[in-house]
């Protein structure tokens, strides 16, 4: 299990890409949103071709905003075959359907669903309105050969996240979370917020501007680590 990240900025920081991962799980690659950077980025980094799954923490513009672009571009360029999006539940679904026939008249033309449970030690946890007033967003949970990679997607109430954690049977868990160092941004995680968790899990932070950090931060950027990211 290998997670890359195509970009680690916020919504408003496009100097860093919008946050989105590439997972290689069970063999196979899955992308984790797909922000307006994203389409950009698979392109010149030639990775489109090899995506089999699109997952979407949620339908803010910085993860899904070249959603359409990305199913058009290997429909076009990939002889037809159409990526396949995994889906939480039949209302996010529904969700994305309506979003994308805005743009594509019938996107079943361009992509395929299939429901999370096409892959095992997949789970998703649903964090409806913890990070936007009555939006539905969604943490990811990916379990393989005895480790744990937790994705919290936009998520102001980490605790909640960590309280889930906390419930499931032991295992090796990396969380990667997204981080704030704006106290009046209530949609992120504040970094202080994330350090009790510190001592129990290494925590990665990303959705952020790393030349904004205080000199008291303790959690390691995604953006910093070599090896975790695209360069950007
Ligand atoms: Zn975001
Ligand atoms: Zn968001």
């Amino acid at each position: 299990m290998q997670i890359k990240f195509l970009g680690t900025g916020g919504a408003f920081e496009p100097t860093y890409g919008n946050s989105a991962a590439i997972i290689e799980f069970q063999g196979k690659n899955l992308l984790l949103d797909a922000g307006f950077t994203v389409y950009p980025k698979l392109v010149e980094l030639n990775l489109w071709q090899q995506l089999d799954y699109i997952l979407l923490t949620h339908l803010h513009n910085d993860h899904c905003g070249s959603l359409a672009n990305i199913l058009l571009h290997c429909v076009f360029h990939g002889q037809g075959k159409r990526p396949v999006i995994l889906y939480q539940t039949e209302d996010f679904k529904q969700q994305i359907v309506d979003f994308l026939n805005f743009q594509l008249k019938d996107a079943t033309l361009y992509t395929e669903f299939k429901p999370f449970t096409e892959l095992t030690g997949l789970i998703y946890l649903d964090t409806y309105g913890r990070h936007s007033i009555e939006f539905q967003t969604y943490s990811f949970i990916l379990e393989e050969n005895g480790k744990r990679l937790v994705y919290s997607g936009d998520l102001g109430d980490s605790k909640f996240l960590f309280d889930y954690l906390g419930t499931l049977p032991e295992l090796a868990t990396t969380v990667y979370h997204d981080v704030s160092f704006n106290p009046e941004n209530k949609g992120h995680a504040f970094y202080t917020a994330l350090r009790p968790y510190q001592n129990k899990y290494p925590i990665f932070g990303y959705h952020c501007d790393p030349t904004q950090q205080p000199a008291d931060n303790t959690i390691p950027l995604v953006y910093q680590q070599p090896g975790l990211c695209y360069s950007y």
